[in-house]
This record gives C-alpha cells, sequence and structure tokens, in this order.
C-alpha cells in the first residue's frame, strides 16, 4: 500500500521486450507506449517518459519478458516485492 508521495519510474530493456502491448494495456497512468523503432530483433518496444508513474509495479508484474524493472525513492512504503528501491538516485 502506498502511503506517501511518489516518486518513481521504470526501466524497460528494449532488446528484452517483443512488444506485445500488456504493459501499455496495463498501466493505469498511461506512461508506458509502444517505441516506432524497432529493436535489434524486429519487435517494436515498449517505451516510457515516466510521466505520472507512481510506481505501481502493475507493468513490470504483467511483463511476460521480465523486461521492465521499476523504481521507488525511498521515502515510499509499498506492498510490491519486485519493486527496486533507490535513494533518489536514476538508475537508468
Ligand atoms: S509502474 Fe505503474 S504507473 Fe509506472 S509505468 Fe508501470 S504500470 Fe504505469
Ligand atoms: S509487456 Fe513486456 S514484452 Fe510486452 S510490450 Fe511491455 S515490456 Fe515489451
Amino acid at each position: 500500500m502506498v502511503q506517501k508521495e511518489l516518486t518513481a519510474h521504470i526501466k524497460i530493456n528494449s532488446e528484452r521486450c517483443k512488444g506485445c502491448g500488456l504493459c501499455v494495456w496495463v498501466c493505469p497512468q498511461k506512461s508506458i507506449a509502444i517505441d516506432k523503432i524497432s529493436n535489434n530483433m524486429g519487435y517494436f518496444p515498449a517505451c516510457t517518459d515516466d510521466v505520472g508513474c507512481t510506481g505501481c509495479a502493475m507493468c513490470a508484474l504483467i511483463c511476460p519478458e521480465a523486461a521492465i524493472e521499476v523504481y521507488r525513492d525511498n521515502t515510499t512504503q509499498t506492498d510490491t516485492a519486485s519493486v527496486t528501491s533507490t535513494s533518489g538516485k536514476d538508475n537508468a
């Protein structure tokens, strides 16, 4: 459960992504889109500008390729185990 003001972003491994679009569909903030440039495998990968991302991790949980990592500021309190907390540094 989120209890404090959120600062969050995601990191998408574009070479692992197969462009299925599940993360685009599931994101409640509409923070993810499909890129217009294909990756080396010929797939059009997901991309994001992180605008509006709350760190809910639904995109990471639904991704069948495990291509998404979610990063949150340490000031947030969450229940989701698949999230990496940071000290506000941008790990991208
Ligand atoms: S963590 Fe949540 S809000 Fe952020 S991009 Fe993923 S689904 Fe959207
Ligand atoms: S759910 Fe995963 S594989 Fe599908 S588009 Fe999103 S990042 Fe790519």
